[in-house]
């Protein structure tokens, strides 16, 4: 599929030396080349995979920045310090301030960099834990080619089924001299370089990565690129790296239960346009207006897991293509919506014990009719935002909805320049990191658009730094 993307700078021999070399195409990694080459560097993008992109290419796209034009063209008031509140509000304050304070200062001049390379922005959207909108829409794939090209005609390299295996150190604990590499033909080389930049993304592809770090994750679906099994992360704890923020994976509620050609790994958020969510029994579990990765761990502690959320013709007509968590109406052109006339018909449809949606709705809609507190503390649609009605117009839908690891937000500790650093927090020298292999920027929790954001601020100044690397390569 890359091969037909006209003018990305594709190679077929794997250099013997190289000045900075990157390991993962995604967006990190294409960052992290792009401004490599750009520093002067000879610089070089290995991907496992035979396609670009990553979870980055299967992601919605969007991405946290503050202060940009498309925010002041729809008249949005936002500045660094409300985003340096937000992030740390979110992650409970238990981000690294340093990374954080890192993401702020270099946010708008990273938002700048990319579009000069051709990325463009769409409508920016309000989304979990931001308090003004600042989730900013791009295509992805188109968002890496325009990196590519770039880095291409700056005279980078990227290499396709090329896959690091471990790195190479000089002595125990010495620099980091490079990386051995398994190519497309099976063939098993040494690369070595100047310096190392890994951007192997998260591992929501390892089972067993994620029964070590996310067992309560167990009953949890998982999406996103092929190739995140963690390579890199264990690669880094091989060397001696430290690690942030695993006690803070969490999954996202919204998700198809069943496997569907359909499910794009954004799943539907109709809880926040009306609808509830119940559980095997039929019961309401949760405060549906909460974050979805809180509504996310609601979901997994239910029985059997599966739970729907149900809503009826009013909440459908608020149904909009163009954004998919509320494209409602085309998950019922594809058949993952269960519907009916009325809410008895239903129950029976989606197998509960008689009478039990029967009676959360009467109540539910009882509460809201009487002005009576509801019992889980829902007021509102979303977070602060909608006011409650009762679910009365039929027809009434079902849309089955797991919980689903998007991401993993945890990972290697890194020092502001990104260089991997240790459990004394030394630095291990030569050694970068950026993008979802690294841990420490998030804390216990996930702004919106922070992860394609970190990729993109944090992949370019890795390659920055990367390439100040004293450079031991004779041009
Ligand atoms: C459905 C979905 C929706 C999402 N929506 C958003 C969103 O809207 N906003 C947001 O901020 N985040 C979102 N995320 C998360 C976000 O997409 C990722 O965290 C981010 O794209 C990670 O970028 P990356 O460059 O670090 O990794 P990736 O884009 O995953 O790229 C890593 C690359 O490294 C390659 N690789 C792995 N191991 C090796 C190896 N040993 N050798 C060579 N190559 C290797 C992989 O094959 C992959 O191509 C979403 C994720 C999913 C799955």
């Amino acid at each position: 599929m890359t091969g037909a993307i006209p003018g990305l700078p594709l190679e077929t021999e794997l250099p013997e030396r190289v000045g900075v070399l990157v390991v993962g195409a995604g967006l990190a990694g294409c960052a992290a080349l792009l401004a490599a080459a750009e520093a002067g560097q000879y610089a070089v993008l290995i991907e496992k995979t035979d396609a670009i992109g990553g979870s980055t290419v299967k992601s919605a796209g969007l991405s946290a920045f503050a202060g940009t034009d498309e925010q002041t063209e729809q008249g949005i008031e936002d500045s660094v310090d409300l985003l340096r509140a937000d992030l740390l509000e979110v992650g409970r304050h238990r981000n690294d301030p340093r990374l954080v304070d890192l993401y702020c200062e270099h946010q708008l001049e990273t938002y700048r960099w990319l579009k000069r390379h051709g990325v463009a922005y769409g409508e920016i959207h309000a989304a979990s834990g931001q308090s003004v909108p600042r989730s900013h829409p791009t295509d992805t794939t188109a968002m890496l080619v325009h990196l590519l090209r770039a880095a291409g005609r700056s005279g980078a390299r990227l290499l396709l089924g090329t896959a690091a295996q471990r790195l190479v150190r000089d002595g125990e604990r010495g620099r980091v001299l490079g990386v051995d590499v398994v190519g497309p033909d099976g063939e098993h080389r040494r690369v070595l370089a100047d310096a190392v930049v890994l951007a192997t993304g998260g591992f929501s592809q390892d089972p067993e990565l994620l029964a070590t770090f996310a067992p309560q994750m167990a009953n949890a679906l998982t999406a996103g690129g092929a190739g995140n099994r963690g390579d890199g992360l264990k690669m880094g704890l091989a060397v001696g790296a430290g690690l942030r923020d695993t006690p803070y994976i969490k999954g996202t509620y919204g998700h198809y239960a069943e496997p569907h050609p359909d499910e794009d790994g954004t799943g539907i958020l109709a809880v926040y346009k009306g609808a509830i969510a119940v559980n095997a029994l039929g019961r309401r579990f949760v405060d549906e207006s909460s974050n979805y990765k809180e509504i996310g761990d609601a979901a997994l502690a239910q029985p059997g897991v599966r739970t729907w959320q149900v809503f009826d013709a009013r909440t459908m007509a608020m149904s909009n293509d163009e954004v998919p968590i509320y494209e409602f109406a085309g998950r019922e052109r594809a058949g993952m919506l269960v519907r009916a006339d009325s809410v008895a018909e239903l129950e029976t449809a989606l197998g509960l014990p008689e009478g039990s949606l029967q009676r959360t709705v009467a109540d539910y809609n009882d509460a809201i009719e009487d002005g009576r507190p509801d019992p889980l503390g829902r007021r509102h649609l979303s977070g602060a935002v909608g006011e409650l009605f009762p679910l009365a117009q039929p027809p009434f839908y079902a849309h089955p909805t797991g919980t689903v690891v998007l991401a993993t937000y945890c990972g290697l500790t890194v020092d502001t320049r990104m260089r991997v650093s240790d459990w004394w927090h030394e630095p291990i020298d030569r050694l970068y990191a950026v993008g979802e292999v690294v841990g420490g920027f998030h804390g216990a929790g996930y702004m919106t658009g922070t992860s394609i954001g970190k990729a993109a601020v944090f992949g370019r100044l890795a390659g920055q730094h990367a390439a100040a690397e004293e450079s031991e390569l004779a041009w």
